[in-house]
């Protein structure tokens, strides 16, 4: 069992660089095939899926489009406590087909103010595509369409994933484990 150790803490091997790449190609085949004939936007959310992004829009044939948005933390009123703003939007969406680009989903929290945005934006269509799902840990109702590997509910890294901004360049999934 391979593992590495970050800042002190003792990661091991999850799932192999080998097997994501095959299930990211996977993936990108039933994107292919569901949205034939149609164009789409991806957008994907920084910082974490910049990996799986890049490697699923690599695989993509169809007329595509990708954009990065990030989540913004910044302190609101006492009443309101930190809110946070989804930033960089630079592609006009109205009216388009929007793929989700996540690293993880694990409460549906993160996902959940992505879709409402999207809505405010009057997209016609959003579904979800996401390397890693907890589903142990999802408390939301949204559908999550295209999902690389279920997991339970351990702290993961790799793969664009981080500890404290470290080990996003480990080409394979670890889980903490003490
Ligand atoms: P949610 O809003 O679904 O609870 O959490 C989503 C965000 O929390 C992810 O985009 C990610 O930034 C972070 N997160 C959740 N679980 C993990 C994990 O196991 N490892 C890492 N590195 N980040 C996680």
């Amino acid at each position: 069992m391979k593992r590495t150790e970050i800042l002190g803490k003792k990661f091991e091997e999850l799932i192999p660089s080998s097997e994501i790449d095959a299930r990211i190609r996977n993936l990108a085949s039933e994107i292919n095939r569901d949205y034939a004939g149609r164009e789409v936007i991806f957008i994907g959310i920084l910082n974490g899926a910049f990996l799986f992004a890049a490697d699923l829009f690599r695989n993509i044939t169809l007329k595509a489009r990708i954009t990065f948005v990030k989540l913004a933390s910044y302190e609101g009123t006492s009443t309101t406590g930190t809110v946070k703003e989804l930033i960089g939007w630079n592609e006009d969406i109205k009216g388009a087909d929007v793929i989700v680009v996540e690293d993880i989903v694990d409460t549906g929290t993160t996902l959940e103010r992505i879709v409402d945005e999207l809505k405010i934006r009057k997209v016609a269509s959003v579904r979800i595509a996401t390397l890693l799902f907890k589903p142990d840990a999802y408390k939301k109702v949204i559908d999550v369409d295209y999902v690389g590997f279920r997991i339970p509910n351990d702290y993961v890294i790799g793969f664009g994933l981080d500890y404290e901004g470290y080990a996003r360049n480990l080409p394979s999934i670890y889980k903490m484990i003490e």
